[in-house]
């Protein structure tokens, strides 16, 4: 079979995660500690592929443009790192897409800006775009097309993109675009430089396919956008839509088909699903989960990407909406928790004002912490275990807005949880402000960093023993005890020397 379209990426992103999507994230450091090679055993073993070397399971966002690509009629098809030699003869377009290709996002840069040592996933991609292989791609004259989350990075690199010969950017959702730009680069004509997807070039929910092959550990999307409108975000800049339920299943079903051992529901707020604006509906949301449920059976997993504090408080106060769909229809004997990515940004009402004023809602922001608090209480009740994310630096933060946060952190303590501190990247409404990097750090940072590391070692084990029950997981579940011990000797050290600069 002959691709004249291959979609790919590098290593970090094609790969299952061992079946743990958390595990990806840990690409997002540097690799101390460890051989880098044993990171990438860690965070991005190899997948299962076919004799073309086309992935069982690969990006959801790459099977996106896939589906686009097949259904209008082109040889498209994602392949492997490893495999695309076996193409290079007949490919003409080569379509890349990433979460963070130069490690520029958030936590990424802020291990970088930390350590000073280049994150696994930016060294990852540069090796790939460096592959004698992808070159030979390029000398014979096919077009490289870059986009996905993560395309706005390469403003910052256009030295690279000259380099390894990009031919287009294409920044914000690809589906509508993709089409025009592989027919122009089929055909020869010149192709633009960088394109912006704005909201009026998005797809509508009729444009957007249903994926044709498995996604990443069953990753299937039910809403696309949010409406919390928080000025750090990018996402907010996208319109709001719902996935209808018949597509969610398909999806679901295409996943099942290949094998996939469970479902990731993705969606900035899971619990937004046909949401009444900010106020969760419980009958869209349970229907959706008693179907997808009825599909995948007792023993596949089921998590949830994100979900918003806010909606897990009102859901459960109102309507008892998570005990419900915890109890009496996700958690068995196989399913003993659901992971998810949550939001606390900062523990201060006055920043979380200026900065994310609806992600309270329908609380008023000044009850943040209370918010963040009971809605952890909620998840700990409920087997619902949150990566929560701390933003540190974010424009006109104050040391007492710290110190907030640091309180709230301490509040957290019994509630089974991971907590991420990130620096402030700039994006959304907030694009045109500074980064926010070590030298950047005051002596409350510090206390705050401290105290989210310690959060998260106490309770690490505990997850990676409920996280990782099965036998399979022993050698990963050793490498990572081993390196919880290594950084936490590492962080006593660090933060005494970072300690030291910021009293200089
Ligand atoms: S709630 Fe989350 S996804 Fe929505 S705008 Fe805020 S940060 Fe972005």
């Amino acid at each position: 079979m002959v691709f004249e379209v291959i979609i790919t990426t590098d290593r970090t992103m094609m790969s299952n995660h061992h079946g743990k999507e958390f595990l990806g994230f840990i690409a997002t450091g540097p690799p101390i500690g460890m051989p880098e090679k044993l990171w990438l055993y860690i965070c991005a073993p190899k997948p299962r592929v076919d004799e073309l070397g086309r992935p069982i399971e690969a990006p959801y966002g790459l099977r996106k443009i896939e589906a686009v690509l097949q259904d209008a009629g082109f040889k498209a098809a994602i392949i492997d790192p490893d495999h695309l030699y076996k193409h290079v003869d007949v490919v003409k377009v080569v379509l890349i897409g990433h979460h963070d290709y130069f490690a520029y996002g958030p936590p990424s840069s802020e291990w970088w800006s930390l350590t000073g040592i280049e994150p696994v996933n930016r060294r990852s991609f540069i090796r790939f775009m460096n592959n004698p292989v992808m070159r030979r791609v390029k000398e014979k004259g096919a077009k490289i097309i870059v986009g996905g989350p993560a395309a706005w990075q390469w403003l910052y690199e256009l030295e690279l993109a000259e380099k390894w010969g990009v031919d287009t950017i294409v920044d914000g959702e690809g589906e509508k675009i993709i089409i025009e730009l592989v027919e122009k680069a089929l055909k020869g004509e010149e192709l633009p430089r960088y394109v912006y997807v704005g909201v009026d070039n998005v797809p509508s929910v009729e444009e957007i396919p249903v994926i044709k092959g498995a996604s990443v550990n069953g990753l299937v999307e039910i809403m696309r956008g949010c409406p919390r409108g928080c000025k750090f975000c990018s996402v907010t800049l996208r319109p709001l839509r719902f996935i209808p339920l018949e597509k969610v299943l398909a999806e679901v079903e295409v996943n099942i088909r290949a094998g996939v051992k469970g479902v990731i529901l993705h969606s900035e707020d899971v619990l937004l699903y046909y949401a009444d604006g900010i106020k969760p509906r419980p009958g869209p949301v349970l229907k959706l989960h008693e179907e997808v449920i009825k599909k995948i059976g007792e023993k596949r997993s089921l998590a949830w990407a994100h979900v918003s504090l806010a909606a897990i408080k009102y859901a459960e106060e109102n309507d008892k909406l998570i005990s419900k769909l915890t109890q009496e229809l996700i958690l068995n004997e196989h399913r003993k928790l659901i992971g998810v990515e949550v939001g606390i940004e900062t523990g201060s009402p006055r920043l979380a004002r200026e900065i994310m004023i609806a992600k309270s809602k329908p609380y008023p922001v000044e009850i943040w912490p209370e918010i963040v608090v009971d809605a952890f209480r909620i998840m700990h009740e409920n087997m619902i275990i949150p990566a929560a994310t701390v933003i540190l630096g974010i424009p006109g933060e104050t040391s007492d807005d710290v110190v907030k946060t640091i309180e709230l952190i301490e509040k957290l303590k019994p509630y089974r949880s991971i907590i991420v501190p990130m620096f402030f990247v700039p994006m959304g409404a907030l694009k045109k402000n500074k980064w926010f990097l070590r030298d950047h750090l005051k002596p409350e940072h510090i206390d705050a960093l401290r105290v989210m590391f310690e959060h998260t070692v106490y309770w690490a084990e505990d997850i990676m023993k409920i996280y990782m029950s099965s036998p399979l997981y022993l050698p990963v579940r050793f490498l990572l005890k081993y390196f919880i011990g290594y950084v936490k000797k590492k962080v006593r050290e660090y933060t005494g020397k970072l300690e030291e600069i910021v009293k200089k």
